[in-house]
């Protein structure tokens, strides 16, 4: 069998007339001999009827605090809906089909509600159904624990359903269809000239995820790196175009490489984020524990003598300042700020690379609060009420 797992996102399957587009990219692949399992997102985005915000808040409006098992099995109907009408949809037009809830195609998570991992993919179910003919498709987003509870796998966690069934199903190549070309230099929404990159490799794509490119999920970028598979992004809209390719094999050695060795720059931006400075004259140790132990994470993390400086997500700065209080230590706060950072696949080798940012920004007249570096990345944390020039800024110097 020649199986081809793709995933198709939440605009993917916003409505019918999206579902019949996806109906007809599934067929043409059906008819090129490949035998399909479709992973699908809940329908829409925010606002939308059966999109997860939406259905978290029926929940809020009987329970302000309902328990994370509830809310994962509430969550996961949104994804459970997608598959059962695309399948039924596929069926009507007399394609085959049979649609799964994540636990009937035997995606067995960790016990851990709201962010669950995979542990491992039983995929007799899903092999046997597509020996039958069918096309099979996945809810995404969702798996079942250990005690037969529905967990989900976070945001964005329809990815990686998709990525973790293609490695169990040993595929060389899933697909995820999604609103835009493919990968792009920059959020096509913030970056209006951000192009799209023919192709990257998995930790270009990783980093640029990890900073805040929601196009794909970096969990899902690790699995295929770890299980060689290639990733290809492509428009639900515009399915002829080839998209990204996150590398490829090469034919002579079998080997997965990036063709490619060109300098190739994005820019990524994550907001909703809390500078943090502490004077700081104490046991540090024990706010750093005190932190782990209420799984707040630190990121652009810069410790001097006297002083220490990091950033926290917005939704963890209350929880900070108590323990901050608590230890009667002298702080400053400043909340609502934007990581913007660029990401190169060269880095490393390149001089003045931190130069041509810092005029970028200057020019622009947006100041840098913080910077934070890594061999392919340069973070600059700005105020939030200049991200979109931030981006323009380093997209400009970079990426055109
Ligand atoms: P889906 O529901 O299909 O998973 P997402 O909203 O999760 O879609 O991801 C697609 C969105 O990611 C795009 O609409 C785009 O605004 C955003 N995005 C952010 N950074 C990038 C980037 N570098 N390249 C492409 N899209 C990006
Ligand atoms: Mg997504």
């Amino acid at each position: 069998m020649n199986i081809l797992v793709q995933k198709f996102g939440g605009t993917s399957v916003a409505n019918f007339e999206r579902m019949a587009e996806v109906c007809d990219i599934v067929e043409k692949y059906k008819n090129d001999g490949y035998s399909i399992v479709l992973v699908v997102s809940a329908m829409g985005r925010k606002g939308a009827p059966y999109a997860t915000d939406t259905l978290l808040g029926l929940l809020s409006e009987v329970n302000k605090n309902a328990n994370e098992r509830e809310k994962d099995m509430l969550m996961s109907c949104g994804e459970t809906i997608s598959a059962t009408l695309m399948a039924s949809m596929l069926s009507a037009r007399g394609i085959n089909a049979v649609a799964l809830t994540g636990g009937q195609a035997g995606i067995c998570t960790e016990g851990d509600f709201s962010d669950s991992r995979i542990k491992e993919i039983d995929s007799k179910r899903i092999i046997s159904e597509l020996e039958a003919g069918k096309v099979v498709v996945v809810a995404g987003f969702q798996g079942v624990n250990e005690n037969g509870d529905i967990t989900t796998l976070g945001r964005g966690g329809s990815d990686t359903s998709a990525v973790a069934l293609g490695k169990a199903l040993e595929c060389g190549k899933v697909e995820i269809y999604t609103d835009v070309d493919g990968v792009m230099t920059a959020d096509p929404r913030v970056e209006p000239n951000a192009r799209v990159m023919e192709e990257i490799d998995y930790e270009e794509v990783f980093q640029m995820a990890d900073k805040g490119a929601k196009v794909i999920h970096p969990r899902a970028v690790q699995i295929a790196k770890d299980g060689n598979i290639t990733l290809v992004i492509k428009n639900t809209l515009n399915p002829m175009y080839r998209g990204t390719e996150i590398c490829c094999v090469n034919s002579d050695n079998g080997k997965i490489e990036c063709s490619g060795k060109s300098e190739r720059f994005a820019v990524a931006h994550k907001k909703g984020i809390s500078q943090i400075k502490i004077i700081d004259n104490g046991d540090f140790g024990k706010i750093l524990s005190e932190m782990e132990e209420e799984n707040v994470s630190m990121d652009m993390i810069n410790f001097f003598i006297g002083e220490k400086a990091f950033v926290v997500d917005d939704t963890d700065a209350e929880k900070i300042e108590k323990i901050l209080k608590r230890n009667n230590v002298q702080y400053s706060i400043r909340k609502n700020c934007a990581k913007i950072t660029l990401i190169g696949n060269s880095m490393s080798g390149i001089p003045g690379v931190m130069s041509k940012i810092s005029k970028g920004l200057s020019d622009a007249e947006v100041p840098i609060l913080q910077t934070s570096d890594s061999s392919m990345t340069i973070s600059c944390l700005v105020d939030e009420q200049d991200m979109e020039n931030a981006v323009h800024a380093i997209h400009e110097q970079f990426c055109v």
